[in-house]
Order: structure tokens, then sequence, then C-alpha cells
């Protein structure tokens, strides 16, 4: 059983149209997937949190997968564009239910928004913030310049403090930032609660 309370949060995402399912931890959430996800095509974006749960592994010898993490990133992130179903994390869940999402190629925003038959949005408890303004402030602050530091950008925030400067670096990793508020008309949209710290 989960340790965390979600109520809020699920409820809010259910007003707003979401399937909400919840887990209490990785294993169970990609096994659920494993299931649910079965003969079709599959693109999944940039996301610490699919890395961290195995799902790509499991999902990978029953569909078509295509993510650019594990194959030729180009290639990769051509055919997950048509892909039936989707898979992203978010880099941050307000509790009123807004997403945040920020991307520096924009593939993975771009997804969330339109192409597929449906999306899974895979949300860690780390990324939960009490309020829509926290949860912005978590994707421009924690997010992005963990990942600018995971991919070792010359940014200021990956060299210096992990403060983000809303830099002009060339090499700046967030370059769009994109807020569901609700499920994309024509795509279904499942959102998958997971009882452990999970990504960035
Ligand atoms: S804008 Fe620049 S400093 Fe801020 S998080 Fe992005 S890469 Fe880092």
């Amino acid at each position: 059983m989960p340790v965390t309370d979600f109520s809020r949060v699920e409820k809010n995402l259910r007003d707003r149209g979401y399937t909400v399912k919840i887990f209490s931890g990785g294993a169970e959430a990609a096994a659920y997937l494993n299931g649910a996800i079965d003969g079709v095509s599959v693109g999944i974006g940039g996301s610490a949190t699919v890395k961290d749960i195995g799902i790509y592994e499991l999902l990978e010898t029953h569909n078509e997968v295509y993510w650019h993490w594990t194959q030729e990133p180009d290639a990769a992130r051509a055919g997950a564009m048509k892909t039936d179903v989707y898979l992203s994390s978010v880099n941050a869940l307000a509790e009123s239910g807004e997403m945040v999402n920020i991307d520096g190629i924009g593939n993975r925003v771009a997804s969330t928004l339109f192409g597929h038959k449906k999306i899974y949005l895979l949300v860690g408890r780390n990324k939960l913030a009490t309020t829509y303004e926290n949860a912005v402030w978590r994707a421009r602050n924690v997010a992005a310049p963990l990942r600018a530091r995971q991919m070792k950008r010359k940014t200021p925030c990956a060299v210096g403090d992990g403060i983000c400067r809303d830099c002009r670096s060339p090499e700046r990793v967030c370059r769009g930032m994109v807020v569901l508020w609700g499920p994309m008309l024509g795509m279904e949209a499942e959102v998958i609660l997971i009882d452990e710290d999970l990504g960035l």
C-alpha cells in the first residue's frame, strides 16, 4: 500500500479527465504497464523514471518500441512520434493537477500534446508540488539543472551551484515548457502515480 497520501492530487487529476492508477513502487507500476501495453507501437520520451523502473526492457519483448536513449537517437525520435502509445514522465505535478514538462529538443513535450492514441504519464512521489507555482519552480530549478548536470553541459546550473540562471548558453537544456491542464482532445491519458522517488 502506498504511504504517500495521493488522495488530493488523484481527485484533482480525475476531475480534469485523467485516468489515474497508484502504485507503491516502480516494479508494480512496470508490471501493470507491461500487462496493459501489448502488441502495439510504443514511443518513449527521455525519462529517467522510465529508465529507473526498467519498463523499456519489458515492453520491447512484445511491442514495437522506439526510445532514443537505447537506439539510434534520430531514427528513434522520428519513430516515436507516430506510435499508438507514448510514455513520458513529468518534471513536476501540482497537487491541483497541472503537469509541467521542460524540454530541449521538444520531441517529448510534443508527444504529450499530439500524435498518439494514448499517453501514459509516469510520476514518482518526488515530483509532487503543493501548488502550480511550486511545480513550475521545481521543473525550472530542480529538474532542469539536474538534467544539465547529468548531460555534462557547460551551463551555469551544471558547472556552478545548481541554481537556474535563465541562461543564454548555447548548451541550455531547457528551451520550452509545457503545462498540461488536462488530457488533450482525442488522446486518452493515464497518470501513473508511484510512491517512490524516481527520475530527476
Ligand atoms: S536555463 Fe540554463 S541555467 Fe537554467 S536550468 Fe536551463 S540550462 Fe540551467
